[in-house]
């Protein structure tokens, strides 16, 4: 069986390290906010490129924690692709703003910037922009569009840890870039963690605040602030996977790279561009017979996944947020979408025989 994913596998090169951290953390009697999560900050802050970076407990916190720094009045627009993972949208809905679903380009499965210009109206105050399967959004146009109407940006990197534009990293070109570190990620910890990263002073010192209760001196609370600090100890991991981050994303795009070059014809492969550097979290096709292909592969011992089965807009939890509202685009994207394995764990030789059984297709 080649799995889609194996978190024991993916874990395996570190194992020993991790096992140091965790005697280090324990023997130092202190389990929350120390100098592991400095530590980790400076890291990612320092590898993005970025001036600042705020652990906090998970992608959906640094998503919500970036738009409640603007305390933007209740009803506000933000707009946000209508293909996202479900958690970008609750992040608006978390601070009591509305949702704008835009559609995504049907070639490179990001936001259409041609699109966002006609959500626009005068109650629109931010943009998430994000960066879908490890492929950085259109931020030129985007950051056009973000400083004429001068919205807000704030960066979903959740799939997208060192993916390029330019030479510039994702993160980087709004005011925000809110990562996961989700266990499955490309940056993962063994448990939940997040990040939020900015260039902007004061905004870096708001999120640290509303991490912790909107304080930063114990026991004076300047903010209704929350709990979202990152753990200690998933820090620590962090920081060890950090020292690899280049080399997965290397072996993924490696991999990708298999896919590109020998998969067949009848399949809608991810678009390469230039100037793009993609990292893979996610390397899909799209295929009309998607579920016949996934039955197929399963039958063959391969292991694939779905990213997503339902759209936003058709989910249960939306059906009053976003009545009576239509995304063609989304909606043949989660038809027909395929994700195929493309794990730092899987070998060139695997993804080989994926390749030569999706060719028999
Ligand atoms: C994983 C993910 C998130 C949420 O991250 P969590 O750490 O699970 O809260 C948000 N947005 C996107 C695009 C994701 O893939």
């Amino acid at each position: 069986m080649i799995a889609y994913e194996n978190l024991l596998e993916l874990n395996k090169p570190f194992t020993a390290r991790f096992k140091q951290q965790f005697d280090e953390f324990l023997a130092s009697g202190w389990y929350i906010l120390g100098n592991s999560v400095k530590k980790f900050e400076q890291e990612y802050a320092a590898w993005n490129n970025s001036t600042y970076c705020i652990g906090v407990a998970n992608g959906l916190d640094a998503l919500t924690l970036a738009l409640k720094a603007y305390n933007f009045e209740p009803g506000s627009e933000v707009i946000v692709p209508s293909n996202t993972y479900i958690a970008t949208i609750l992040a608006i809905l978390n601070n009591n703003l509305t949702p704008v679903l835009v559609e995504p380009d049907i070639r490179t499965y990001n936001i259409d910037p041609k699109l966002i210009e006609q959500a626009i109206t005068p109650r629109t105050r931010a943009i998430m922009a994000v960066h879908l399967y490890g492929k950085c959004c259109a931020m030129e146009a985007i950051l056009t569009i973000k400083n004429k109407h001068n919205l807000v940006l704030v960066e979903d990197c959740a799939q997208a840890h060192g993916a390029t534009l330019n030479g510039q990293k994702t993160g980087t070109f709004g005011e925000f870039g809110a990562f996961s570190f989700y266990p499955t990620k490309n940056l993962g910890a063994l448990g939940d963690a997040g990040a939020v990263n900015t260039n902007d002073e004061r905004l870096a010192g708001i999120i640290m605040q509303l991490r912790n209760y909107g304080s930063d001196k114990k026991y004076y609370n300047e903010r209704i602030g929350t709990n979202s600090r990152l753990d200690e100890l998933q820090a620590a991991f962090l920081s060890v996977k950090l020292e690899a981050l280049d080399d997965i994303n290397n072996h993924k795009r490696k991999l990708a790279n298999l896919y590109l070059q020998h998969l067949k014809s009848d399949f809608i492969l991810p678009v390469v561009e230039d100037g793009y550097e993609d990292v893979y979290h996610i390397f899909n096709v799209r295929h009309e017979r998607r579920d016949d292909l996934k039955a197929y592969l399963l039958e063959k011992c391969i292991g694939t996944e779905i990213h997503y089965p339902v759209p936003p807009h058709e989910q249960k939890a939306m059906q009053e947020v976003l009545k009576g509202q239509n995304f063609p685009i989304a909606k043949e994207i989660h038809q027909t979408t395929l994700s195929l394995p493309c794990s730092y764990w899987h070998t060139e030789e695997q993804i080989e025989q994926v390749v030569e059984a999706m060719n028999g297709f």
